[in-house]
């Protein structure tokens, strides 16, 4: 005879309901845990109300409130790809030139972000877009300036990274690794390579690429987002690339996507803007769940806060809604991002261990650990 009682949760059912429970997307949840944004662009993530007040400050502010400078900062539907994206900056990068305005943003970017319990952020920008009113030097200095002095203020880490353009002429990127080198004790991690890749290939920048291995600077590489693998085989083969940002396009090159899981490449996910730049279709076509899966090095990042009007939580609580990411899921991609930061390694062991500290009670417990999460 059969039996039809109702079956008691036994111990054995215990981890399917916590599984369950913990893929239930949470906002209070992701507000609460300790985070870490390493793709995130200083011109891509100020106050818009820094904008408006050096437009005050000039004379001629054509706006009539700032929620209508706000809409002229956001991206649109109209918006058909990266380099569409992109044209937004030039607007920014009219007004955010003086080295006193630029220490503003590093100094919000930090604010907003340890509001959102950020410990650890990478601000990257790129010194030669803003030689309007100041010589490189000036500029890194005024960025350096804004993050120590949150460093000061907030609970949060914050370092630098420079960007080369890949439009800009090869010998401006030559200028950006001299000028990581000079401020390398002061603050600047690594360099980067940004830009419009769908025109522009990055091997006429190899010589400053070189340059920066040579000398051990770190380096990640905006690749794969709006073109295809050869791009991201670009960033490693000729560029050095030590992380990529993006990546999208690993997902047509199986032997590539080996390659990143063999090697440990860390790679910076940028959920929203993958979206706004119609590099993938829709939030659930992104290829995210996929690289976790296939056991890369996944981070989540904002990229770019303004642009987006995003934070890490928004980013985190879409992975939770689109693509039905657990909490271990997303304990996962912030342990490897305090693995794939560019810190000196001494400082980095010491972060990491005061951050997983922090973590760790915010997960799960995972199955057959007997409470033991590490
Ligand atoms: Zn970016």
């Amino acid at each position: 005879m059969r039996e039809f009682a109702v079956k008691k949760m036994t111990d054995e059912d215990k981890p399917r309901s916590e599984a369950i429970r913990s893929a239930l997307p949470d906002r209070g949840w992701l507000r609460r845990i300790p985070k870490i944004d390493l793709h995130v662009h200083l011109d891509g993530s100020l106050r818009p109300r820094l904008i408006w007040d050096i437009l005050e400050r000039n004379g001629g502010n054509p706006f009539s409130s700032l929620l209508e400078l706000e809409k002229r900062l956001r991206v649109s539907d109209e918006v058909a790809d990266l380099a569409g994206y992109l044209r937004i900056f030039d607007f920014v990068l009219a007004y955010l030139q003086q080295p006193d305005d630029i220490e503003r943003a590093a100094f919000e970017l930090a604010e907003d972000s340890s509001a959102e319990k950020i410990r650890y952020l990478e601000v990257r920008f790129s010194p030669i877009l803003h030689l309007q009113a100041a010589p490189v030097a000036e500029i890194v200095a005024g960025a350096l300036r804004g993050l120590k002095k949150a460093e000061e203020t907030f609970p949060i880490r914050a370092a630098l990274i420079l960007s080369c353009i890949r439009e800009k002429n090869p010998e401006s990127s030559l200028e950006v690794v001299r000028s990581a080198l000079h401020f390398r004790e002061e603050g600047v991690v690594g360099i980067d390579l940004a830009g419009n890749e769908t025109e522009f290939p990055g091997y006429p920048h190899r010589a400053a690429f070189d340059r920066a291995a040579e000398q051990g600077l770190n380096i990640t590489i905006h690749a794969g987002e709006a073109r295809g693998a050869a791009s991201i085989r670009e960033a490693l083969e000729i560029l050095h690339a030590r992380r990529v940002g993006h990546g999208l396009s690993l997902t047509d090159d199986p032997a590539l996507l080996e390659r990143f899981v063999k090697e440990s490449i860390p790679l910076e996910v940028c959920l929203t803007t993958n979206v706004h730049t119609k590099s993938v279709k829709s939030f659930s076509e992104h290829p995210l769940k996929f690289f976790l899966a296939g056991g890369l090095k996944v981070t989540l990042n904002t990229d770019d806060r303004l642009m987006s009007g995003i934070t890490l939580t928004d980013e985190f609580f879409r992975a939770q809604s689109y693509l039905g990411l657990g909490k271990n899921d997303i304990g996962l991609m912030l342990r490897n991002a305090a693995e794939a930061a560019f810190l000196p390694e001494d400082e980095k062991r010491l972060f990491q261990a005061d951050f997983l500290e922090e973590l760790d009670p915010y997960l799960p417990i995972p199955e057959g650990t007997d409470g033991d999460r590490r």
